[in-house]
C-alpha cells in the first residue's frame, strides 16, 4: 500500500520547429493494478483538468494497492494552440487507432499513447461537447466479452447520468470505431470513454461528481480496496441534428426533457435578423445534448435525441 506518492514523467514524442513535443503523466501510487486518465485528447478540451485535479486531490489522501496515471495532456500541441486537433496535420487523435511508429505527428503520437495504455488495466477517456450534456458515458460495445463485461462494470461503477451506447451499425457511429479507447480494446484494455459540457458551463457540483465517479472506478479496478458504487444508468442510442442554414440559435426545450416527434426544440433567427424558423424533433425521445445559444452555420450540431435501448441498460444493470 501507498499513500501519497505521486510523479509526473513524460512520453516524448518529436519536434515541431524548436518546440520538444512531449506527453506529461502524473502518477499516484505504485504498480498493479493501474488505472490510466486521458485529458485533453482533443486540444480544445479542459474539462477533464478540472475534474482530474479534484480526482487527484482525493486520491492523495487514501491508501492505494496499485496506481492510477493522469495523461493531463494526451494532444500537447493541440492544446497549446487551443484546437481539437495538432494544426501540423490536422488528424484526429481520437480517430487515427492505434497509430504508425513512422507515421504523421499525430499518428506517432497515437502510437506512442497506446503503446504506453496497452500496459494499464483500464482506462478512462476524458471528453467534452460542444453541446450542454448531463455527465456521459460512451459504451463502446466489445467482441471480448471479458473486456466488454469489465467495461460495463467500470461504467457502472462510475454512475454517469445517461450512457450512450455506441451503435457501429449506423453509418454516422463507424467512425468511432477508430477511437483510442477502440484501438486499446482491441489489444485487451477495457474502458469507457466520458462527455461532459464544457468547462465554462460546467458546475462545481459536476466537476465534482465526475471526479467521485473517477474514485469509484478506481475501486472497480482494484487501486482502492472498497466496493465501488453500482449504478444502474439508462443506455440510450443518439441521433445527433444538425443546422440546415447559418443563424442565430435558441434553444427553448430544457435539457434531457422527453420529446416528441414535431416538438420544437428550439428557433433559429436568419442573418437578416427577421427570418425566423422553428427547429423540432424528427423522433421520440429524451433531449440528451442541446447547445447553448449561438452563432450556427450549416452544419453546426444543435441537439441530440437520445432512444432508450432497454436491453443495454439491462446489459450495464447485470454485467
Ligand atoms: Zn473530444
Amino acid at each position: 500500500m501507498t499513500t501519497g506518492l505521486i510523479a509526473t514523467s513524460y512520453l516524448e514524442i518529436g519536434q515541431i520547429g524548436s518546440l520538444d513535443i512531449r506527453v506529461p503523466v502524473v502518477t499516484i501510487g505504485t504498480g498493479e493494478p493501474r488505472l490510466a486518465v486521458l485529458c485533453g485528447v482533443h486540444g480544445d478540451e479542459t474539462a477533464s483538468l478540472a475534474i482530474s485535479r479534484i480526482f487527484v486531490r482525493e486520491m492523495l489522501g487514501r491508501s492505494l494497492k496499485g496506481s492510477v496515471s493522469i495523461i493531463t495532456a494526451a494532444n500537447p500541441f493541440a492544446q497549446s494552440t487551443g484546437t481539437r486537433v495538432g494544426l501540423m496535420d490536422f488528424y484526429d487523435l481520437n480517430r487515427s487507432g492505434l497509430g504508425k511508429p513512422k507515421g504523421t505527428f499525430t499518428e506517432r503520437l497515437a502510437y506512442q499513447l497506446c503503446e504506453y495504455l496497452s500496459q494499464v488495466s483500464f482506462v478512462v477517456d476524458l471528453h467534452e461537447f460542444k453541446m450542454n450534456t448531463p455527465i456521459m458515458a460512451i459504451y463502446l460495445p466489445h467482441e471480448d466479452r471479458a473486456i466488454d463485461r469489465r467495461s460495463l462494470k467500470g461504467i457502472r461503477a462510475f454512475s454517469p447520468a445517461i450512457v450512450w451506447a455506441l451503435n457501429f451499425s449506423v453509418p454516422n457511429e463507424i467512425q468511432y470505431s477508430g477511437t483510442l479507447l477502440a484501438a486499446l480494446a482491441k489489444k485487451g484494455v477495457p474502458g469507457f470513454a466520458v462527455e461532459t459540457s464544457q468547462l465554462v458551463v460546467l458546475s462545481p457540483q459536476e466537476i465534482q461528481k465526475a471526479a467521485e465517479g473517477l474514485i469509484e472506478v478506481a475501486k472497480c479496478v482494484g487501486v482502492i480496496d472498497a466496493m465501488p458504487a453500482n449504478a444502474s444508468p439508462p443506455a440510450f442510442h443518439r441521433t445527433p441534428i444538425y443546422s440546415d442554414s447559418a443563424g442565430i440559435w435558441i434553444p427553448t426545450a430544457p435539457l434531457m426533457s422527453e420529446v416528441q416527434k414535431g416538438d420544437k426544440i428550439g428557433e433559429l433567427v436568419a442573418l437578416d435578423l427577421l427570418k425566423q424558423t422553428n427547429v423540432v424533433a424528427p423522433l421520440d425521445g429524451r433531449l440528451i445534448q442541446l447547445r447553448s445559444n449561438a452563432l450556427v452555420h450549416t452544419g453546426t450540431s444543435l441537439f441530440s435525441i437520445g432512444v432508450e435501448e432497454a436491453s443495454i441498460t439491462d446489459r450495464i444493470r447485470s454485467a
